[in-house]
């Protein structure tokens, strides 16, 4: 892993914008793994590629995390934690299929990817979504040694192995229980580790934006001149024109 340079903040804020936030997350992994082929990043298990995002956060912007949100219930602003370290620490999922059984139904499964969120987003509702992951994650059934259609499971088996695919990829899915102080309004925010790295990067690039326009000007240096200057040269720039 590589840490994203000015270059790579600045590039990623320009071209990520408007993507969907999975291919977000790939590009911005992309910087930070340049030797991993683009369809290698997309297989990983979402929960590894939650991991690597993570870890991109910390390895770019340092170790002190905080986020910000509004309550949905009144508005107050609060501050949160995001749950790095845990996300870290987390086991990977495994990247082989893997044999399970749900009532009475042999299955090989294997646990979703950002191909497989990225086509997922077309779906109506859970349901819709549960049933379209399934088929595509379950590898092969069987019901007493007799194959059946992956696609026609019943309800129950479908439910479960939802729960089993959740339980495989521990990251896929980052829950944070939030009560506000205010109005004590309670509720769950689904974390996502790319989408907070994605708002560093903006807030970086905003920053960063400012920076080379205050040099360019005070002292015509080039955009490319002063973005391959470390941080701490440019702020000692910055402090002598008096920002
Ligand atoms: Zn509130």
């Amino acid at each position: 892993m590589r840490a994203l340079t000015a270059v790579d903040v600045l590039q990623l804020w320009e071209r990520c914008a408007s993507l969907h936030p999975v291919d977000r997350a790939l590009a911005m992994l992309q910087a930070g793994w340049p030797h991993d082929a683009p369809e290698a990043l997309a297989a990983l298990p979402i929960g590894e590629r939650e991991r690597r995002a993570a870890a991109l956060r910390v390895h770019t912007f340092g170790p002190r995390c905080e986020g910000v949100g509004e309550c949905p219930g009144c508005g107050e602003v609060y501050q949160v934690d995001p749950p790095i370290d845990a996300i870290l620490a987390a086991p990977e999922a495994p990247r082989e299929p893997v044999a399970l059984t749900v009532l009475d139904h042999e299955l090989v499964v294997r646990v979703p990817d950002s191909r497989d969120q990225a086509a997922l987003t077309w779906c109506h509702d859970a349901d819709e979504a549960l049933r379209a992951l399934v088929r595509r994650c379950v590898l092969s059934a069987s019901r007493g040694g007799q194959p059946c259609d992956p696609a026609a499971l019943p309800e129950a088996v479908l439910a479960r192995v939802g729960d089993a695919l959740a339980a495989m990829d521990e990251n896929a899915e980052t829950l944070i229980e939030l009560a506000c102080a205010r109005c004590e309004h309670r509720w769950v925010l689904a974390f996502d580790a790319g989408e907070f790295l994605f708002r560093e990067v903006t807030a970086r690039a905003r920053r960063l934006v400012y920076e080379v326009h205050t040099l360019a000007r005070s002292y015509g240096w080039r955009e490319a001149d002063i973005l391959a200057m470390s941080g701490r040269r440019r702020e000692a720039y910055l402090q002598m024109v008096g920002r």
